[in-house]
């Protein structure tokens, strides 16, 4: 056994548990990160990079709101993390862009943004329309195809280097005093007749005031140990990504983006095909062809890399953020937009969870909104 003492062990370390952890440390809590093996799932290593804000949580204003808090917070967060890690993030706040190919989905896109302000009443639209002109002057190398109608435009949309995030995490929670355990999945969380936890990682333990579970789709097999269960299911994520090319895009856009380095990522898919990860011709093709509708010059380009990846989906797409009824003191953190996510996750989740409370605002995202009966 660690004989260490800590207050907080969380289970996984990818972009989500890894910013939680982050959070923890810097309010003065003796904290163990414990990751997965090799050869698991990580969506915090494969994703679009996107901080995403317009569009988000169509029908669900808590989530929207949930969205904008996070943007806002991520300008200072990202120099925080540099800060503390030495990482350069390649993180840019400048907006973000949603093609419109065709008069008819531009209107449609329209509606849809104007009917997700009226779900906010009070609050500031961070969104607006471009037409074609205005989409061009936005982005002065590219030749459009001949059916773009224009975009929407996010002001608090952005983008990151996602590798370079998770790095950064990674390095500054060890920077600020806590400890990270790479290839030790946590196998089984007891609770203690005392209170506390026990963490076993295969023949070691290690034990805690408080865990919290934070392992994406690992957590279906340690959320129920402590009274969590979450409905989780995969949801394939296919992109492409192209040679360098000179800088072109000045703004990132949900489906096209040019990286710090010159390549550009085009994606992605969602697919519903359980843990099969496999890439496919048929999702290259169909990227490519939208990629090419949007900047037809774009199919002149080589491409370089093509993966897939697996979100992390509750039933209803939006985050969960619970104490457990069953065993207080165990916590978990679930969603599927942990890049966009992580500023609020190390800020007020993190706060929130040092504090043994989740604040009201939140119990929105707790997991009883799925009826599902808890295990002890
Ligand atoms: C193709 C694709 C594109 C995406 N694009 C974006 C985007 O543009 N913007 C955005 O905000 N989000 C995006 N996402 C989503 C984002 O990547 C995920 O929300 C995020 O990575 C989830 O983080 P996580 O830490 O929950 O899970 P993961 O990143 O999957 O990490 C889980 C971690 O838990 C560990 N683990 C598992 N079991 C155990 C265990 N028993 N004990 C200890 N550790 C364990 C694993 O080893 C792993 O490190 C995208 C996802 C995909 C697939």
């Amino acid at each position: 056994m660690d004989t260490r003492s800590y207050d907080v062990i969380v289970a996984g370390a990818g972009v989500v548990g890894s910013a939680v952890a982050y959070g923890l440390v810097r309010h003065g809590l003796r904290v163990l990160v414990l990751d997965g093996a090799d050869g698991d799932l990580r969506a915090a290593k494969a994703n679009f990079g996107l901080v995403w804000v317009q569009g988000k949580g169509f029908g669900q204003p808590a989530y929207q709101q949930l969205t904008r808090r996070s943007a806002a917070l991520w300008p200072a967060f990202a120099r925080d993390l540099t800060a503390d890690s030495g990482i350069e993030l390649d993180y840019r706040a400048e907006g973000g862009i949603h093609f419109c190919v065709g008069q008819a989905q531009w209107e449609q896109r329209a509606a849809k943004l104007a009917r997700m302000t009226e779900e906010l009443p009070g609050e500031e639209s961070c969104s607006e329309m471009l037409d074609r002109g205005q989409l061009q002057r936005l982005f002065p190398k590219v030749r459009f195809g001949p059916e773009v109608s224009g975009a929407s435009y996010g002001r608090m949309d952005g983008d990151v280097n996602p590798l370079r995030l998770l790095a950064a995490l990674q390095r500054s929670l060890q920077v600020r005093g806590a400890r990270l355990r790479t290839s030790s999945p946590a196998s089984r969380i007891e609770p203690l007749a005392g209170g506390g936890f026990s963490v076993h990682v295969g023949k070691q333990r290690f034990e805690a005031a408080r865990v919290v579970v934070a392992a994406g789709l690992g957590s279906s097999a340690l959320g129920p140990m402590v009274g969590l269960d979450v409905p989780l299911r995969p949801q394939r994520g296919q992109l492409l990504v192209t040679e360098r090319l000179a800088p072109m895009l000045p703004l990132p856009a949900s489906g096209l983006r040019q990286t710090a380095e010159g390549t550009v990522m085009i994606g992605v898919t969602q697919e519903d095909v359980g843990f099969d990860l496999t890439t496919t011709t048929a999702a290259a093709a169909h990227m490519s062809r939208q990629a090419a509708r949007i900047w037809p010059a774009l199919g002149q380009a080589q491409l370089v890399r093509h993966w897939s990846c697996l979100r992390v989906m509750t039933p209803d797409g939006y985050p969960v953020y619970a104490e457990s009824a069953a065993c207080p003191g165990a916590w978990i953190a679930l969603c599927h937009s942990g890049i966009t996510l992580a500023a609020f996750h190390a800020g007020p989740l993190a706060a929130a969870f040092a504090q043994a409370r989740i604040p009201d605002e939140l119990q929105i995202f707790h997991h009883g909104r799925f009826n599902v009966p808890q295990t002890a």
